[in-house]
């Protein structure tokens, strides 16, 4: 990863409007010293998403999401943490450090290839409007695609025979090179030829809008299909989803999502006034992608071919999404009718009898679920008990253990088996106060203490005590977080990058409960037990002593703390 100066991060951080870049996606309210809204990253109808603007962290009691604005564009727009980083860089007016971030050959080389596709989609977009793109011109009529769809989504047309980006972008050996990099040209017999040929094409763009590939349709018969532009280190289609960047927000406004087959699909949709579809590249829907999706809106509709074909790429889909499935996740699946698609259906039946095919017609994914289970089994007490089988073995991939309990009963109850119970301890729940054991409980909180204001660790800083936490987890995030404050770093923003993995951060960065009072008996209770288990060791006399009247100090001291809280 990039390694960025911590000054520089903490720079961004501090001219960054956390409550503007979030109110761009969610509508806040301000209560007590915090704004509310409703959560962006799971579905629910009370908001339970909080906005610090003092401590610049978002927290979800709802999820347990949370961070700050770089977390934010991670988690929320998929950025990675350098491009979050350049992003907010651009946006506050800060240059990023010549010798951070990727190596500046490899910078420039990227930018020059992205300008690269840019204008090779200008070229393919010219080429549809010149008197050769007439026959793409008139594919795009027949398939109801207004021009200002064409203009939006920069649809263009690669003319059929060699020799096309060479007309358009000269015979410069460095430029042939590029292009070909970049999945434009390839290297036949005879030298550089065109990977685009007769056809139409469509421009995929990046999660920031930058044309990283192609896809190419034939217009009429012939093979392949599709074509699309080969990986590159900037288009990877395991990654991408066609019509991510045009529509992400119309998405969240309107909360709904179908997930399409093809870029005509998703065309189709946005020419009828639903700008809501996505499709991955040509191939089938990976991990990477469904998480994405979830991400965007928790409830998608696939839409799948009925025929076989469909249903396998169906029943694909749904056996990858199940280790990303929470309870919060309400997919639906939807068939269509034999021998149609999305884009035949609206030019047929029309937009709104379209959406009411997706309000009634899509099945929940547990339905979905059942349903494919039965049809692979098979009939009789034999297949009840392949079913039964499948079923666990397919339960084994989820990890949401209530979800996963939910999914057994009703496989159950569809089998007449018993299923094998795989169910793990339910992990703790969020809350900082759901400690079983007071000592643990006193452990986070007095935590929480800390990171909530960071000035405490200074004064602890120069104390005398060691103390560990007996969760590791903790105990990890504690000791950072007295190195970083020995550093005069900005502590929970640096905790954030280093401890991605812990949700709980913002939680305790952000409560704004924990007195004073309340800190100072905390902080004692800790002295206490460090102390206790300090007088276990061996000690030299005088030391053991010494640590006896500590002991004896703190104990009488808390005595006094408690007689003041009554
Ligand atoms: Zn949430």
């Amino acid at each position: 990863m990039a390694h960025f100066p911590s000054a520089f991060l903490d720079e961004i951080v501090a001219r960054t409007d956390l409550i503007e870049l979030i109110a761009r996606y969610v509508e806040l309210k301000k209560s007590g010293a915090n704004f509310m809204g409703l959560c962006p990253f799971h579905h629910e109808k009370s908001p339970s998403f909080s906005v610090s603007a003092d401590k610049q962290l978002y927290y979800c009691f709802g999820c347990g999401k949370g961070g700050g604005a770089f977390q934010f564009l991670m988690e929320h727009d998929g950025y990675s943490f350098p491009e979050a980083v350049e992003y907010l860089a651009e946006k506050t007016g800060l240059e990023v450090p010549k010798d951070s971030g990727p190596a500046p050959q490899e910078e420039a080389r990227k930018k020059q290839a992205l300008a690269l596709l840019d204008r090779a989609a200008s070229v393919f977009s010219n080429a549809l409007k010149a008197e050769q793109g007439k026959s793409a011109r008139e594919y795009f009529q027949r398939r109801g695609l207004p021009e200002d769809i064409i203009q939006q989504y920069r649809l263009g047309y690669a003319p059929p025979g060699y020799g096309f980006m060479q007309k358009s972008f000269g015979q410069d050996d460095r430029i042939l090179a590029q292009l070909e990099a970049v999945g434009l040209l390839f290297k036949g017999d005879r030298g550089y030829a065109d990977r685009f040929r007769a056809r139409v094409m469509f421009p995929i763009r990046d999660r920031r809008g930058h044309v990283v590939g192609f896809g190419g349709r034939i217009m009429e018969k012939g093979e392949p299909k599709y074509l699309n532009s080969p990986e590159t280190p900037y288009y990877h289609k395991s990654e991408l989803l066609y019509g991510y960047y045009e529509h992400r927000d119309a998405i969240r406004k309107r909360k709904l999502l179908v997930i399409v087959e093809g870029y005509m699909d998703v065309l189709a949709l946005a020419a009828h006034g639903l700008p809501v579809g996505l499709a991955s590249l040509g191939t089938a829907i990976g991990e990477r992608q469904l998480r994405e999706i979830l991400r965007l809106h928790a409830e998608p509709v696939f839409c799948f071919d009925g025929d076989r074909a469909g249903r396998q790429a169906a029943w694909r889909a749904l056996e990858r999404m199940l280790p990303i499935l929470v309870s919060e996740h309400g997919p639906r699946f939807l068939y269509l009718p034999d021998g149609e698609d999305p884009d035949s259906l609206l030019q047929k039946e029309g937009p709104d009898a379209f959406k009411k095919r997706l309000e009634a017609d899509a099945k929940p994914v547990l339905n979905t679920w059942l349903d494919g289970l039965r049809s692979l089994a098979g009939r009789g007490a034999e297949g009840r008990a392949r079913m039964a089988k499948k079923a666990d073995a397919m339960l084994a991939d989820m990890k949401d253990d209530y979800l996963k309990q939910a999914w057994r009963q009703e496989a159950e109850a569809d089998t007449g088996l018993k299923l094998r119970e795989q169910s793990k301890p339910v992990k703790a729940t969020r809350s900082v106060s759901s400690y079983a054991s007071p000592s643990a409980r006193n452990q986070e909180r007095f935590l929480a203490a800390l990171l909530q204001i960071p000035s405490r660790i200074s004064f602890l800083l120069q104390g005398e005590d060691n103390f560990i936490l007996d969760d590791t987890g903790l105990n990890d995030v504690y000791t950072r977080a007295l190195e970083l404050a020995a550093a005069n770093e900005c502590v929970v923003q640096a905790l954030l990058l280093d401890f991605p993995q812990e949700e709980r951060i913002p939680l305790w960065a952000s409560q704004s409960d924990i007195s004073d009072g309340e800190y100072r008996k905390l902080l004692l209770l800790m002295q206490e037990r460090h102390l206790k288990q300090l007088r276990k060791q061996p000690a030299p006399p005088e030391q053991a002593e010494y640590r006896l009247k500590r002991l004896q100090e703190i104990t009488k001291k808390l005595k006094e703390v408690d007689i003041n809280a009554e």
